[in-house]
């Protein structure tokens, strides 16, 4: 049998992923001759790396942070996908002819699964965290032609750097940056966004305040593991539609999964082989 194409997620360093799970019960299912590998490339090693996908049998990547904003001095981006220079951020790879093409594929899973649940048009949202993620949440709200996006990050340069990004790709959108959490208002916001790390330890607390969730509002936490976390639980108590980011995970690796094999990705095999290993 010939050698299987090699795809797989590069990043630094790479805790935890349930993407292997995910490619590889697709491959097998249609047959497909691949197989999905983590690379944790640390950041001296990453120019050689991508130097050499070619002679490694590599045919395409998912990629994750460290390095979304670096891989793209690395690809050629279509005419449609320029606006990724803005967002600053490639999570997948692929070979296309001789040439390695770079997409984002975050930005239509995230919107693909919070639509099945929420319709931000017209709504007022509030956004923990301005990193890499936190920037397709926010492309993806402003395209949707939410209301308002509030802002609050830690880093206050990065929040302005999101802010900014959106300004310039959406002018007139009405964005602001919270300097303090309190200032979200979040008991006047339809949607709320945790785009940041804190909730994947199960010693994280919620940056959340109880009295700031109520019944009218849709929680959306981009982490995935674990299922519940700290913020989704209170939210739940508190009556509000809450939901983790499995749904993005599951859509984002569908849309990839297609770009790497040009074929229909198997999407309820890819949920089934998600929710076995999430519990
Ligand atoms: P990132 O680039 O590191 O951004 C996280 C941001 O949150 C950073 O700016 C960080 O600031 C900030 N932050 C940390 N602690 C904070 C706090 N206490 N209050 C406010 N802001 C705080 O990470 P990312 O790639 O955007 O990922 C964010 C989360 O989304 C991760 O949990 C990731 O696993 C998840 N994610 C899920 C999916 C999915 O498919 N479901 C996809 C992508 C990402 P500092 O840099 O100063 O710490």
């Amino acid at each position: 049998m010939a050698h299987p194409r090699i795809y797989g997620l590069i990043g630094y360093p790479i805790k935890h992923s349930l993407s292997p799970q995910m490619h590889n019960t697709a491959f097998k299912s249609l047959k497909i001759n691949a197989e999905y590998r983590l690379f944790e490339v640390k950041p001296q090693e990453l120019e050689d790396f991508l130097n050499n996908l070619d002679k490694n049998g590599i045919y395409g990547l998912n990629v994750t942070i460290p390095y979304k904003e670096k891989v793209l001095d690395f690809v050629i981006l279509e005419p449609e996908s320029f606006y990724l220079k803005q967002i600053k951020a490639v999570n997948t790879i692929v070979k296309e002819d001789k040439a390695w093409k770079g997409l984002n594929t975050d930005i239509p899973g995230f919107s693909k699964h919070l639509k099945e649940n929420f319709n931000p048009e017209g709504k007022r949202a509030a956004i923990l965290g301005a990193g890499g993620a936190s920037r397709a949440v926010c492309y993806v709200l402003a395209e949707s032609k939410a209301k308002e996006i509030v802002i609050f990050d830690i880093d206050k340069d990065k929040t302005k750097a999101v802010v900014e990004m959106i300004e310039d790709l959406f002018p007139g959108f009405n964005i602001l940056a919270a300097p303090n959490i309190e200032d979200l208002d979040i008991i006047n916001k339809e949607l709320l966004v945790n785009a940041t790390p804190i909730g994947l330890k199960e010693s994280d607390p919620c940056l959340v305040k109880e009295e700031m969730l109520h019944k009218n509002l849709f929680v959306y936490d981009l982490i995935y593991n674990p299922a519940e976390t700290k913020l989704l639980r209170l939210a739940r108590k508190k009556g509000a539609k809450v939901s983790n980011g499995l749904g993005m995970l599951l859509y984002q690796g569908a849309l990839s999964f297609k770009h790497f094999t040009e074929k229909e990705p198997p999407i309820e095999i890819m949920r089934q082989a998600l929710k076995t290993r999430s519990g």
